[in-house]
């Protein structure tokens, strides 16, 4: 059994960086609980060295990485991620844009050329993948604070204080015990996934069951080539299609290293978890040979992310399309005894930037903030 003062559920941008909030703090008796192998969660830039466990496609050929979850991030909207990409010195591009669009609309006509555009306010990338951000975030914290493979499945008050009970892959539990969880987990994911004891009020977890997790039925399709050959064709490497398999596809060239196109899949959840991967790879391929020509297919490496399949980050009501940016529910219970004890740090409980990177940010602080308030009974100060 682990003993610390706060237990932080989930290793994702939110959790790290609440980690890294208490820290500033000079509050260092926490534990970071991560089911996955890896910190990040919907962050993630392929191919990731820390996670040898995962069967990536000739990644030893490819220069740079590449983002499977988040890519872009707007400063002029995310005022508060900018300012921590400065802090954490790290370096941008801006998203390229420059060429022309292809819109494909039928199967029985070539797809046409448009304009292209700029996006405004402009999107930019990190130089290293969005991975960069979780990688900075971490590397501040010390190592034996974080515990991946250990996923929580219990949260139960027991003699004044929590015990949060989780298992890892080979079914062994393990017991931490604490006075506070903050919880860096999507709400409608802990929801489902999570047992509360004593339950959370039933109006509470049906706000947090109804509140989608951020891009969670989605998946993406990234194809890695020594050359951005679309370019010289004067393509932007943009396009939208109304046949598919992806609907809108994008430049995903690294900074330095080799280029590359990823596209959004429009086939449903549904369909897609049916279909062997091996087809859908090959639909992917031929999408993009249709769109940008026979150099398209033969990437020197390929791989393909579904969201909605992966249980660290999607449960079955996520496989309906989101409907935009989920209206953030409450963050903490607004009576004993969780009040305050459980306090939401993921993303979609920001309220200025629910499901983005920056409500990752944003909701941490925010939590945080509730955690340390020297005139609330949840004060972790008291
Ligand atoms: C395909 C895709 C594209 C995106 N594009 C963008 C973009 O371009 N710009 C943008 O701003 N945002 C984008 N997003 C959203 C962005 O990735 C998220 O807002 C952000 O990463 C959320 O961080 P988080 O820490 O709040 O949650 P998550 O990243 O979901 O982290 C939750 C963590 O909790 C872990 N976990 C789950 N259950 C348990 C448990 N029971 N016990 C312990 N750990 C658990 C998970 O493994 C995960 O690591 C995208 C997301 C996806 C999937």
């Amino acid at each position: 059994m682990r003993h610390a003062r706060i237990a932080i559920v989930g290793g994702g941008l939110g959790g790290l960086y609440a980690a890294a909030l208490l820290e500033a703090r000079g509050i260092q008796d926490y534990v970071v609980l991560e089911a996955r192998e890896t910190f990040g969660g919907r962050i993630m830039s392929w191919p990731d060295a820390s996670a040898p466990s995962v069967d990536f496609a000739a990644p030893e050929t490819v220069a740079g990485r590449f983002d499977l979850g988040a890519t872009w991030f707007w400063p002029d909207l995310h005022p508060n991620l900018r300012q921590l990409v400065d802090q954490l010195g790290l370096e941008t591009f801006r998203q390229h844009e420059t060429g022309d669009m292809l819109v494909e609309r039928s199967r029985t006509h070539a797809p046409s050329r448009v304009d292209g555009f700029a996006s405004a306010p402009p999107a930019l990338r990190l130089v290293g993948g969005m991975s960069t951000l979780v990688e900075a975030v971490r590397a501040r914290l010390p190592a034996d604070r974080l515990v991946p493979g250990w996923r929580a499945a219990c949260v139960r008050q027991q003699g004044g204080h929590i015990e949060v009970r989780s298992r890892n892959g080979l079914g062994q539990e393990a017991l931490c015990l604490v006075d506070r969880v903050l919880l860096a987990v999507p709400p409608r994911l802990a929801a489902g996934t999570i047992e509360f004891a004593p339950a959370l009020p039933d109006a509470l977890l049906r706000r947090w069951q109804a509140c989608g997790t951020w891009m969670a039925p989605h998946a993406k399709y990234v194809a890695v080539y020594g050359a951005p050959f679309w370019r010289g064709q004067g393509l932007s490497g943009e396009a939208r299609s109304a046949v598919g398999p992806m609907g809108e596809i994008h430049d995903a060239s690294s900074e330095a290293g080799d280029a590359a196109l990823f596209g959004f899949l429009g086939v449903a959840a549904q369909v897609r978890r049916r279909m062997p991967e091996d087809a859908l790879l090959a639909h992917c391929r031929a999408q993009f040979v249709r769109l940008f020509g026979d150099r398209a297919a033969r990437p020197k490496a390929e791989f393909l992310k579904d969201w909605a399949s992966d249980p660290c980050t999607a449960v079955a009501a996520d496989e309906n399309p989101d409907v935009g940016h989920a209206i953030p529910p409450p963050a903490t219970p607004a009576e004993a005894p969780w009040h305050g004890r459980l306090v939401g740090v993921a993303s979609e409980w920001s309220p200025s930037f629910s499901g983005y990177v920056a409500g990752a940010i944003e909701a941490a602080r925010l939590g945080v903030e509730t955690l340390c308030a020297p005139d609330t009974a949840a004060s972790i100060l008291h």
